[in-house]
């Protein structure tokens, strides 16, 4: 797609609105209406073969009698008069569409059959069409105006590109923007994304210096790996921020391992959209908190907040919420403090947060965030005014405005005030943004240094690559049937690719498990291998630390008797030599219906269960996103060694990630994969894998494209 291609649809010289109606409460005539009111730049025809004039406007009967050339027609025929006034439009010449009419795939298989007809026709005509089911589209450039929807909110000018998956949120969102004073460029209701998708979206906003920011409301993504590629790119220019609802159904399949079991939940969308710079906000209220700063703030160069306040109460709420979300609180200087000191009364307080107590007025305001803001030490800052009885919180925010205009360091404004406050600066755009509560204010922070820390990121890391002898792992996978493979295999498909293995033994029976147990070395531990057994521990089928022959023939035959309990019959035996020391980690290996395989690393061994303290990432990893996913877990202090207790080797845990990115490119057909734990120590020589379990399948290739 070229980016111009969406124009027809965004900046039509001419519009016909199919399904004109003289009834006013239609859809038909509320559309209509609308492009009206909101004086639409071009011409409008309405057509309507039942109608003389509706709205005032002269109708037409068809399409082909409008006598002059149709940039854009608005479709709100009866569902089964789509197709037949889709056709009509595209002999007419039109170069887009919009279709409101609802009833196609999203009312079963008889819709989306209908749904295909169109995409074909329009596909087929070289004409872009957003739709069915959708609400429309607005433009509030004001050479073009153009209000094209049913909605009962008009948007104002702006800096946000907005497009909604749903209609009715649609409405909401208006509604929110106009209540807020937050203006759009352009609004786009997606409907059932037959033609122009979500990320087609994003395309057209990416070179339009008129939008600033990208925000979206979505509930699915219909080409996660497109949506990737094309976010990675433009979030280097703008920011894009999703509030992405609806955790896939297929996700909560049941999962045999643990990768599968937590990717079916919505982490795996936190870290899909992470890794590619876009910004998740949980609710619509909070995305135009972010959004609203994004659009009036320079970016930071860190994440260190400085606090100006007149209340100690809200500046130690706004503390917590900085500190809770992992923003810092700026160091002020000592020489920043004596400047303090001597201009605000002796009861302020002059380190970080800075109480100026209640008499502040609108000069001691600028004057604090002044030499704050100057202070190399901080990054942002956050101004707090709880309306008090000598100052007038319209004073101040205009003082700190001034102050905040000439410094290239974001400053985000907590009013605590009436409602006349908030009505009389919600729309003056040389003000910083104002938040009712410390909270949200922290929280745009939050995501405003996020956003600031990707774009100071390199863009491409190098993608490492390994020497492995794939055919040898093609030709284990291939001789192996559907399912999971045998233990033997799977840690011979990790060693061929180069990573780590505890030194084992499988035997078939008691006499060469005791031979094993010989040749490796006393202690031991001894794992079952039976048919259909994947959680071993659970039925009693690992046991560790057994120091001798008489332990070891013990554990043999009590395992046989507690395997025989749990309906499992033994194949054979694994004897590894026990291990000691060192963090028990988990690496995986998980297909997700929607975004494909996904890598996970975290906290191993017990700890999954309880914590789930992993990160997910989509493959294939660059060296800097490997680094990052392990750096990511909450636990990472615990790898890096705490309280004398020796760290883990980083470098090599990133690595065995890059090394299973390329394992999961290369060897598709493996569907999961859990090595845990991985007993991380704190060289190469010391790490290994304890434990592996690989599911595959022989993969049946297709050329068919999901859109
Ligand atoms: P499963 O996950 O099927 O229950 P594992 O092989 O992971 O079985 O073993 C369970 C636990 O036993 C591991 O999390 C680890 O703590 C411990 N363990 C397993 N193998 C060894 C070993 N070779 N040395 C030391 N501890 C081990
Ligand atoms: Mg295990």
């Amino acid at each position: 797609m070229t980016a111009r291609a969406l124009d027809p649809i965004f900046s039509p010289r001419s519009i016909a609105v199919v399904g004109a109606s003289r009834r006013r409460d239609s859809i038909g005539f509320a559309l209509l209406h609308n492009l009206l009111v909101n004086e639409f730049n071009g011409a409008i025809y309405p057509v309507n073969p039942h109608a003389e004039s509706v709205h005032s406007l002269k109708c037409y009967p068809a399409m082909a009698a409008i006598p002059d050339p149709v940039d854009l027609a608005m479709i709100l025929v009866p569902k089964h008069l789509v197709q037949g006034a889709v056709e009509e439009c595209v002999a007419k010449g039109v170069k887009g569409l919009v279709v409101i009419t609802a009833g196609f795939s999203e009312t079963g298989e008889e819709g989306a059959a209908r749904e295909r007809k169109l995409r074909e026709t329009v596909r087929a005509a070289g004409v872009r069409m957003i739709g069915p089911n959708c609400m429309g589209v607005i433009n509030t450039s004001s050479d073009v105006s153009l209000n094209a929807t049913f909605a009962p909110t008009p948007a104002r000018p702006g800096a946000i590109g907005f497009v909604s998956q749903s209609g009715a949120l649609g409405v909401a969102i208006l509604n929110v923007a106009q209540d807020l004073g937050i203006g759009l460029t352009q609004f786009a209701s997606m409907g059932n994304k037959a033609d122009v998708s979500g990320n087609d979206l994003i395309e057209y906003w990416e070179d339009d210096p008129a939008t600033r920011v990208i925000a979206m409301y979505l509930e699915s993504f219909g080409n996660p790996r497109r949506f990737t590629e094309i976010a990675k790119r433009v979030t280097r220019k703008k920011p894009v921020l999703i509030v992405k609802s609806g955790r896939t159904a297929e996700g909560a399949r049941a999962a045999s391992s643990h990768t599968g079991a937590i990717a079916g939940t919505d982490v795996t969308v936190s870290a899909f959209l992470d890794q590619c710079g876009v910004l998740r906000a949980n609710t619509i209220e909070e995305l135009f908190d972010v959004a609203r700063a994004l659009v009036r703030c320079p970016l930071p160069a860190g994440d260190r907040v400085a606090i100006v306040t007149n209340a100690g109460g809200p500046a130690i709420m706004a503390t917590d919420a900085c500190v809770n979300l992992g923003l810092r609180m700026a160091e002020l200087s000592e020489g920043t403090r004596a400047g303090l000191r001597a201009a605000l009364p002796p009861e302020a307080s002059v380190a970080n947060p800075v109480d100026m107590i209640a008499s502040a007025t609108a000069q001691d305001y600028a004057r604090t965030l002044a030499a704050v803001l100057d202070d190399p030490g901080a990054d942002l800052a956050m101004v707090i005014n709880v309306t008090a009885l000598l100052s007038n919180p319209i004073d101040i925010i205009e003082a700190v405005g001034e102050v905040a205009r000439d410094r290239a360091k974001p400053v985000l404004a907590v009013v605590m005030a009436t409602d006349e406050f908030y009505e009389a600066v919600k729309t003056a755009r040389d003000l910083p943004p104002v938040y009712r509560f410390p909270e949200s204010a922290a929280r745009a922070m939050f995501l405003l240094s996020r956003y600031a820390a990707w774009r100071r990121r390199p863009a491409d890391a190098p993608i490492p690559r390994f020497e492995t002898a794939d055919d040898q792992v093609a030709a284990i996978l291939d001789a192996a049937p559907d399912g999971y493979l045998d233990p033997g295999a799977v840690f011979r498909v990790l060693e061929l690719y180069g990573i780590p293995v505890i030194r084992q033994r499988l035997a078939a029976g008691r006499e060469e498990a005791l031979a094993a147990a010989r040749e490796i070395g006393f202690p031991v531990v001894l794992k079952a291998v039976a048919p259909g057994l994947v959680h071993k521990s659970d039925v009693g089928a690992v046991r560790i630390d057994l120091r001798s022959e008489a332990e070891l023939a013990r554990a043999l035959a009590e395992m046989e008797g507690a395997l025989a309990r749990a309906g499992f019959a033994a194949e054979g035996y694994l004897v590894q030599e026990m291990a000691r020391g060192g963090h028990e980690v988990i690496f995986g290996i998980t297909t997700d219906p929607r975004f494909g395989p996904l890598l996970m690393f975290g906290l191993g061994g017990k700890y999954v269960e309880v914590f789930q303290d992993v990160r997910f990432a989509v493959p294939p990893l660059d060296a800097l996103e490997a680094r990052e996913v392990v750096r990511g877990i909450r636990g990472f202090k615990l790898l890096e060694g705490v309280r004398g207790e020796p760290g883990a080797d980083l470098d090599l845990l990133a690595e065995i990630l890059l090394r299973l990115s390329q394992l999961v490119q290369r060897h598709p057909g493996i569907r999961e994969l859990d090595v845990n734990p991985f007993l991380a120590g704190p060289d190469r020589e010391s790490a290994r894998a304890l434990d592996a379990r690989l599911l595959h399948e022989k993969i049946v290739r297709t050329d068919s494209k999901g859109g």
